[in-house]
């Protein structure tokens, strides 16, 4: 995995927050691939399964989006999968930067598509 994460890293080192770790978003159906949705000026995002229709907010984040965006890769593909990546605060396990990463499974472009300071 750590391959396919480095845009998404050297991302995180561009913005001074390195991740500690990265999750895959995984529906309880068992799908990977997600419509995803997010503000990156109020910093929040959600997906949506298409599958099974079930929501996942990332990181409590929904509350906060204001204006949303439907993310849709540059080759116009509309499913994604979702790397949820964290920076903690030294020697705890609280968020403090959270990103949200995206990887096209049809033409293999991968990158964070929004990202915030945790509230
Ligand atoms: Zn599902
Ligand atoms: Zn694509």
């Amino acid at each position: 995995m750590a391959d396919i994460l480095k845009p998404l890293n050297d991302y995180a080192t561009r913005n001074g927050e390195v991740v500690d770790c990265w999750e895959q978003l995984i529906c309880p159906c068992g799908d990977s691939l997600f419509q995803l949705y997010s503000d990156d000026n109020e910093g929040g995002a959600y997906c949506v399964c298409p599958r099974c229709r079930t929501e996942h907010d990332i990181e409590n984040s929904r509350n906060y989006v204001v204006s949303l965006v439907r993310n849709v890769c540059s080759c116009n593909f509309e499913l994604l999968e979702i790397y949820v990546g964290k920076s903690v605060y030294p020697d705890t396990t609280e968020p403090k930067w959270v990103y949200v990463g995206g990887a096209c499974p049809r033409c293999g472009v991968i990158g964070v598509y929004v990202d915030w300071h945790e509230r």
